[in-house]
């Protein structure tokens, strides 16, 4: 009998991919011949989906007709939708999209794999099929948000966090480890929110500890960290274990004092000040990405200004931007969306205008130094890597005269840093 392909198409961030990857083990296990490539026509598709801002939902529905019509052509037998969009408006998809055969929530995995005729092996929980280069991984610590940020419908889609106990992240992490993963990336909503749940307090230093004692593990990085707080702890295990990698991602989303209360998020400009002090003296030399939200409601050309002085000040690293996206079910629903797009687009140019200058002068200052850079993959006459200050496909590049010497993806070489263009370097390694 014909082996039945499936190939599952991914959209939003790397918390859908690895529930994408977790999935893709589970069919192969059922005798699926999987994919993870946009480009395959298979038997069976599966859209795993995004939907908590505008944007996201607009793919996530352009993604889903493209492959209607590739079913309506007969292309394709079988369409599933799985992940936030669909959980969020099931009724109206179910509706709107008929071609579809089944749209499943973010917690409905058991009833699409039976749905695949692949009921869920419990033995194989925590493996996964990497889609990302052999060399790194996400690895998912918790689920969901405990958090009530006003412009955020996350709570509402994955509901409260729920963490993994430390057991079996570290299983995942051997597991993934044993699949040739030298760099784990965790993520989660609220990194830092790790544990509370389960322990009673927040263990994600102790988490960190652990794992640092996967020996083939050689980078940890932190994704998704909450200013308020923030456990302290961390930065004492960062300091002191050289696999935790000196970065940290941290979303801010706004500094001034009314926004941040609008926002739901605790704290204020002072204590996001002190923060950022004590982070950068407990961590010398650390590399801070964070985010930023714009044109959020009623945000005044003052308050704006306000933003702008704080990133112009706090020199962040690494830095994104976001307009702000009016989301139904969420409490700034209640708000007037009241910036006009256009104004929206503008502040966030001139933010990223600002990060321009800094990040040029964040590279320029690394020139003559020589960091450990983690090589990722070849492109044309060079090898691409990332120092530890750096994250995959988010943050800066490092590019290396392909014929200098024979590297390979994962491989960690010593590169002395000769110039810089706004956020890549370009290095060399020395004989
Ligand atoms: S911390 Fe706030 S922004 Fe982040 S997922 Fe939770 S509610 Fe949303």
């Amino acid at each position: 009998m014909k082996q039945k392909s499936i190939n599952i198409i991914t959209l939003g961030c790397s918390k859908n991919l690895v529930d994408s990857e977790v999935m893709l083990r589970q069919l192969q296990a059922a005798g699926y011949q999987v994919h993870h490539d946009s480009s395959k026509l298979t038997d069976v598709v599966v859209i795993n989906t995004c939907g908590f801002i505008f944007d996201a939902k607009e793919e996530s529905i352009n993604t889903i007709l493209s492959y209607t019509g590739l079913k309506n052509k007969g292309d394709i037998q079988k369409l599933f939708v799985m992940g936030c969009l669909s959980e969020r408006y099931r009724v109206e998809l179910q509706t709107e999209i008929p071609e579809v055969d089944g749209f499943y929530g973010v917690n409905d995995i058991h009833a699409l794999l039976s749905a695949l005729n692949a009921p869920l092996r419990e033995s194989l929980i925590g493996e996964r099929v990497i889609t990302t280069p052999s060399h790194y991984a996400y690895l998912k610590i918790a689920e969901g948000c405990d958090h009530q940020c006003s412009f955020c419908a996350i709570p509402g889609i994955r509901g409260r966090n729920i963490s993994k106990p430390m057991e079996q992240v570290l299983s995942e992490a051997r597991f993934l480890a044993s699949k040739g993963v030298r760099e784990l990336m965790l993520i989660a909503q609220d990194l830092t929110y790790y544990g509370k749940d389960i322990y009673g307090k927040r263990r994600l230093a102790a988490l960190m500890e652990q794992l640092v004692s996967v020996p083939q593990i050689e980078w940890i990085r932190l994704h998704y960290a909450y200013p308020s707080g923030f456990p302290l702890d961390v930065l004492d295990v960062m300091r002191e274990q050289p696999k935790i990698c000196n970065y940290l991602d941290i979303p801010l989303q706004h500094i001034s004092p009314r926004i941040i209360k609008s926002m739901k998020r605790g704290g204020g400009g002072d204590s996001l000040r002190k923060l950022l002090h004590t982070i950068r003296k407990k961590v010398p030399g650390i590399a801070i990405r964070s985010s930023f939200i714009v044109g959020y409601p009623g945000e005044t050309a003052a308050e704006f200004d306000e933003l702008k002085d704080f990133v112009q000040e706090s020199r962040f690293e690494r830095l994104g931007v976001f307009t702000y996206s009016h989301e139904e079910k969420t409490p700034a629903w209640k708000l007037a969306d009241n910036i006009r797009p256009a104004t929206k687009a503008k502040r966030a140019e001139e933010l990223m205008l600002i990060q321009q200058d800094i990040a040029t002068r964040h590279n320029q200052n690394l020139i003559g130094s020589t960091l450990p850079v983690m090589i990722d993959r070849k492109e044309n006459d060079f090898w691409i890597g990332r120092t530890q200050f750096d994250s995959p496909e988010v943050d800066n590049e490092v590019l290396i005269p392909a014929n200098e010497t024979p590297l390979n993806p994962g491989q960690i070489v010593k590169a002395t840093i000769t110039g810089t263009e706004i956020y890549d370097l370009t290095a060399t390694i020395l004989p």
